[in-house]
């Protein structure tokens, strides 16, 4: 892309939480600052960025909200592919205004748009027929069973606190906005997209997307996105300055440096990396890893984002 260094930097939705028993608008809008200052960073240093983000917990918050206000209220419900495209726009805002606003304060004319993004998944993805993923408040036996017969949802049961509704996680097939995305980084546009992992449609076969109760790994969508873009460096920021071998352990140690290689190996073991929360991070690096020759990954925190690009901290994956 015009011989500059291209990246894909994805923002976890956690750590655009700063006070767990206090997440406020106000509060999220405060770390995206935080966030853009140092993307803003990157932009100065001559990287193109796009960027994506999660959007666990802000879903969460909208679907507890739509439930309160049915049941309080008799308001209509909001569908799960709803609720993401609510959280692209929102998080997206607090993203673009923030980044906006610091590049022009730095004196950078480079315009910030956000992209409502869809991505295609597969409708016979086995992951329809085993939904795992839990979601929503927990349920009484009789709401649990009103679900299954009247709105035809998944449910578990969790052997302490009720029952709870599943989505399936299909994997992420496709980047609808593909074209769109590429025309405005062409411009020098920088772009905000796949939220949450893109709004997951299908294709019924008729070529009409349709949006699917489901949710998409907003690490393995920006893999694809960043392996689609070809892009150099795919950096996964989190709450994390380093990804850790035997993490939350006594044996506990901090990695600077793994090729994709030992990085599979130290996956298979399945002891290391955190089940949906690390393991698909690595999983998406490794991917990214084998489709782009050329490619470097990062993982780090914000803050020390710009000290991880001068190779000073950071977990660093390479071919
Ligand atoms: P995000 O919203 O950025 O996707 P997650 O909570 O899903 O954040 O994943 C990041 C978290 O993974 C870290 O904050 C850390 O608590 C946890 N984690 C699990 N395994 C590891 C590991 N091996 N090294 C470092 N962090 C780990
Ligand atoms: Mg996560």
């Amino acid at each position: 892309m015009r011989g500059k260094r291209t990246a894909v930097v994805a923002i976890g939705g956690n750590s655009l939480i700063k006070d767990e028993k206090n997440p406020t608008v106000e509060h999220q809008y405060e770390s995206a600052r935080e966030t853009c200052m140092h993307i803003a960073d990157m932009i100065e240093q001559g990287w193109e960025v796009t960027i994506t983000h999660g959007n666990g917990p802000q879903v969460g918050f909208i679907l507890r909200r739509s439930e309160i206000a049915a049941k309080v209220a008799g308001m209509h419900e909001v569908p799960l592919d709803v609720c993401g495209a609510d959280s692209q726009g929102a998080l997206g805002y607090a993203l673009q205004q923030n980044l906006q606003n610091i590049l022009y304060q730095r004196g950078i004319r480079k315009n910030v748009a956000t992209i409502i993004t869809q991505t295609l998944v597969d409708k016979d993805d086995p992951a329809f027929r085993n939904p795992t993923k839990p979601i929503g408040s927990f349920m009484t036996k009789e709401e649990a069973q009103k679900r299954i017969e009247e709105n035809g949802w998944s449910v578990i049961e969790d052997a302490n606190r009720g029952y709870r509704r599943v989505v399936p996680s299909p994997i992420p097939k496709e980047i609808v906005e593909l074209e769109t995305i590429q025309t405005l980084i062409s411009h020098g546009i920088v772009t905000i997209t796949t939220g949450g992992g893109g709004i997951p449609v299908i294709d019924p076969g008729d070529g009409n997307y349709r949006g699917v109760a489901a949710v998409i790994d907003k690490d393995y969508a920006s893999s694809l996105l960043a392996r689609t873009l070809q892009v150099d460096l795919f950096v996964i920021s989190t709450a994390v300055e380093k990804v850790a071998l035997f993490y939350g352990t006594p044996k506990q140690k901090w990695i600077d440096r793994l090729s994709c290689a030992e990085a599979k190996g130290l996956l298979t073991e399945g002891i290391h990396f955190a089940k949906g929360s690390m393991a698909p991070k690595i999983q998406s690096i490794i991917w990214y890893l084998e489709a782009v020759p050329h490619g470097k990954a990062l993982i780090t925190n914000p803050e020390n984002l710009g000290r991880a690009l001068k190779g000073e901290t950071g977990t660093w994956f390479v071919p």
